[in-house]
């Protein structure tokens, strides 16, 4: 037997914003076999993950692309391996059956053809939705918990803020922290998203940046006595009002700087002379490097789901055709949480 994979790819390399003309699909007959002794299996894709870091990957260059695997550049014309989940069609893999559900790294497409070693495992849904496992209980949640706990060591009371706080990752990270006992406020870019946060999240305050002017005054404005900890997802001139306003002994946490992904003349110029006489700490982190909290993170999240105490804020759309329009529109702000696109029922 044999099946029509369609699967995304880009024409060429894009440096700077991406355009749907810069994707195209395409089609190949892909037999539904397997060689004996191969481990390789089949995988139909049911929820793929759109994530803003496939930007860094289609560049030219981009220093994300020799950090780790995940990460690698793409080459033009070949398949997208992204996050997401799927059923075993064909296994040549003695680990994995036929409708095994599988989570890890499959494709933009209808197919996976999966080889040994890529990280794939069986799923467990725990009873909960499948599209849970690429959103909060996959690498946006993982990055969150392990950005706020590992990275940020918060304190309870603590005063944080969260940029593209409605964002997949960034609507984690303050519910995490108001859970934990920390005040927190979000920016985020329309009013509609704002009152999200405030209303649906239990944010302490949020804002919407494309309707300030000055934002070291904005932020004066909701933190007077100053900022304990910043989770960064935006860099640029949000980093510099930022550092500007952090107390003494603050930590800024580098998740992201999506506002400098598609445009590098944007780059932060952040006062060193704060970081040194406030003693700010600045770190980056990258998640597939704390996978050790997986299992703590997954017992919490899971624990708090089940207590009605986290919201999920789901962004689905569907069909393989809709994934670069998807991906796009993560960089206009489209979304409000995680981005998915599902390829197929059930
Ligand atoms: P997301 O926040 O769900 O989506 C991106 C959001 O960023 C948009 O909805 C938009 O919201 C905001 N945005 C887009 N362009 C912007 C700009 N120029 N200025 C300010 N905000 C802008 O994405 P996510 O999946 O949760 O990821 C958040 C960030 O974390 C990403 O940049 C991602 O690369 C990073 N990340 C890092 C790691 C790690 O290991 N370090 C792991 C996972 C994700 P609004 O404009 O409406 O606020």
């Amino acid at each position: 037997m044999e099946v029509t994979n369609r699967y995304i790819t880009i024409k060429t390399s894009i440096d700077g914003a991406p355009k749907e003309s810069d994707f195209e699909i395409k089609v190949a007959v892909l037999p539904l076999k397997v060689e004996p002794g191969t481990n390789t299996i089949i995988v139909k894709n049911l929820y793929v993950s759109i994530d803003p870091y496939q930007v860094n990957r289609i560049k030219s260059f981009s220093s994300s692309q020799t950090a780790i695997n995940f990460t690698a550049g793409v080459t033009p014309g070949t398949a997208f391996d992204a996050y997401g989940v799927g059923k075993v069609v064909v296994s040549g893999n003695p680990e994995f059956e036929e409708g095994d559900l599988v989570v890890g790294f499959i494709t933009w497409g209808d197919y996976t053809v999966v080889e040994p070693g890529v990280m794939l495992r069986k799923c467990d849904s725990m009873g909960l939705p499948l599209s849970y496992q690429v959103g909060i209980l996959g690498f946006s949640g993982l990055t969150a918990y392990v950005g706020l706990f590992d990275i940020c060591k918060p304190k309870k009371g603590e005063k944080m803020f969260v940029s593209a706080a409605s964002g997949s990752v960034g609507n984690l990270v303050g519910q995490y922290a108001k859970l934990f006992g920390c005040y927190v406020v979000g920016s985020t870019g329309s009013n509609k998203k704002v009152a999200l946060l405030k209303e649906k999240l239990g944010f302490d305050d949020a804002f919407n940046y494309k309707e300030e002017t000055d934002l070291k005054a904005t932020l004066k404005r909701y933190f007077p006595d100053g900022i304990d900890i910043y989770f960064d997802n935006v860099g640029a001139k949000m980093q510099e009002a930022e550092v500007a306003n952090m107390k003494t002994f603050g930590r800024v946490v580098v998740c992201s700087l999506i506002s400098e992904y598609t445009d590098a003349g944007k780059r932060a110029a952040m006062d060193m002379l704060d970081v040194v006489y406030k003693r700010i700490k600045i770190q980056g982190f990258l998640t597939p490097d704390h996978m050790s909290m997986y299992q703590d993170f997954l017992q919490k999240t899971y624990d708090h789901l089940h207590a009605g105490e986290i919201q999920v804020l789901e962004d689905i759309s569907s069909r393989v055709e809709n994934i670069p329009s998807a991906f796009i529109g993560l960089f206009r702000g489209d979304n409000i949480g995680k981005k998915i696109v599902q390829i197929a029922e059930e």
